[in-house]
């Protein structure tokens, strides 16, 4: 399919998910044809998803990111997920060599030194496994929201990755805090309980930190980067956050 015939497709599902629940939004990707992966951090958001996909028996591969920095307690969440939905979730890990150039250039936690040397580890520990987990798919299914925070205000329901070759679908576009919080009470879905410790978004636990009242959801990731359109290059091109001085 070519990049315009792509971006057209992705225009015509963007308008058909948005007339549905997301139950039926999911379905409707899944029986698409082509492969869809949802990738998971096992965050709140991406728990109602795997929920969906799980009670549903939607055929979507559920996969997540191992990068050998995750909190204790995501780790933990990952068995308890596979468990409770009777799904299989497939982890994707950095690849050893890659951690020791990483290590010998900047040090194990040279991430807090500066922007250069944070994308530098977002990339082996999480944009090469993402390659891997997305490598021959379709669709790529994501928890994002447009109430995350000012650099994802305006996520569609679906939009063509030129960068990936495939069409990103975001089930929850416009899903609140409040919608998230509603469907994981009402349904029983298992979280990670560092959000009840002031955690609305959980990342590799180095770089993740407690929230204050009053905080955008996404302020304590990277919270030593002065700049609010942090993000690790997953969804947003890797070029665009490699020429941001203060991270994107
Ligand atoms: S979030 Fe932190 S530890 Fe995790 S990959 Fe990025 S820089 Fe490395």
């Amino acid at each position: 399919m070519s990049i315009s015939n792509a971006a057209a497709f992705a225009a015509s599902l963007d308008a058909q998910l948005a007339e549905l629940d997301l139950s039926a939004r999911l379905r409707l990707v899944a029986g698409l044809e082509g492969r869809a992966v949802f990738t998971t951090s096992l965050g709140i958001e991406d728990q109602v998803i795997t929920a969906a996909i799980g009670w549903n028996g939607l055929p979507v591969e559920v996969s997540t990111l191992e990068t050998g920095r995750l909190f204790k307690e995501t780790v933990d969440l990952i068995a308890e997920t596979e468990e409770r939905f009777g799904i299989s979730i497939k982890r994707f890990y950095p690849k050893p060599d890659d951690i020791d150039a990483y290590a010998a250039k900047y040090g194990l936690n040279g991430f807090y030194e500066s922007v250069e040397a944070r994308h530098a580890c977002c990339h082996v520990r999480k944009l090469v496994p993402l390659a891997e987990a997305l490598s021959g798919a379709r669709f790529w299914v994501t928890g994002l929201r447009r109430s995350q925070s000012g650099n994802r205000a305006s996520t569609p329901f679906a939009e063509y990755d030129a960068e990936r070759d495939l069409i990103k679908v975001n089930p929850l576009a416009d899903w609140s805090i409040d919608d998230v919080n509603a469907y994981v009470e009402a349904e029983s879905v298992p979280t990670n309980p560092l959000h009840k410790r002031g955690y609305p978004s959980i990342g590799c636990e180095p770089c993740t930190r407690a929230i204050k009242p009053g905080e955008p959801e996404r302020a304590g990731r990277w919270w030593w980067e002065n700049d609010e359109k942090r993000e690790c290059g997953l969804h947003v091109p890797e070029a665009a956050t490699s020429l941001v001085p203060t991270p994107a």
